[in-house]
């Protein structure tokens, strides 16, 4: 069975894709998405050894090498210019996502949605979409064993609509997980503000230095864009 991570992911590509799934491991998704009749056929690509292995693996157990390719090479190195619709980045860092987008920016030809899952960091993600040109056109949070995953799907477009009201908060949190308030986005946001409020303790008590100033001014600023968001209508 599929996380629900995974299977939240699965549920915004668009059916009849061509999918790449990058940093697949297990290949897990791409042979879900197939089975479940959503896509038309898929590449997993990994560029270490033993995932690479597992999802050479799983592609052979499901009987889908026919339509589920696994390719070896660091991120969009395995895939050609115009070759998916729809490519998938999941369970890794905001900051990892946005450099292997960054490099491999010219693969990213006949792409029409990408669907990024950051664990952490997924404001770096939002500004690069902002910056090339990658219209924001949905987000998803969910909790699954008590961590909280972030969803981000993108379609081509300069649309900055999104950001329009709060472009500072809504970069760091997600404007349509802002408008939406959900219970899981209110938690991760209340946790998020009592950590770094703990920070910012320990920093005012710890020797005076400009690197501890600079770090204290970075979490002052996310502490009042979070409150600002999380206070309306509360
Ligand atoms: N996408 C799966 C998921 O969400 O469950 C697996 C996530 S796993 C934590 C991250 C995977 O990304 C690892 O298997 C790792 O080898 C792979 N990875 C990391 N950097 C990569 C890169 N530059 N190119 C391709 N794969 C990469």
């Amino acid at each position: 069975k599929l996380s629900k991570r995974l299977e939240a992911v699965a549920a915004h590509i668009p059916k009849e894709s061509i999918l790449a799934d990058i940093g697949s491991d297990h290949a897990y998704l791409p042979c879900y998405a197939y089975l479940q009749g959503i896509i038309k056929s898929g590449i997993a690509g990994e560029v270490v050894e033993g995932p690479y292995q597992s999802a050479l693996q799983q592609v052979r157990k499901t009987e889908l090498e026919h339509v589920i390719e696994v390719r070896k090479g660091d991120g969009l190195d395995v895939i050609f210019p115009n070759e998916v619709t729809c490519l998938t980045i999941a369970g890794m860092g905001g900051t990892l996502i946005q450099s292997i987008l960054e490099k491999g920016k010219e693969k990213l030809e006949g792409v029409q949605t990408l669907i990024l899952q950051p664990n952490i960091g997924a404001k770096k993600i939002r500004l690069w979409l902002l910056q090339n040109k990658w219209e924001l056109v949905a987000e998803t949070i969910l909790q699954e064993d008590g961590r909280i995953y972030e969803i981000l799907v993108a379609k081509r477009g300069e649309e900055t609509q999104p950001y329009k009201d709060n472009k500072s908060a809504y970069l760091l949190v997600g404007p349509f997980l802002a408008k939406e308030r959900n219970e899981i986005f209110l938690k991760k946001w209340s946790h998020e503000l009592a950590h770094w409020k703990r920070i910012v303790e320990q920093l005012e008590t710890a020797a005076k230095s400009e690197a501890n100033e600079k770090k204290m001014k970075e979490l002052n600023e996310n502490i009042r864009l979070v409150e600002e968001v999380l206070k309306i209508e509360n």
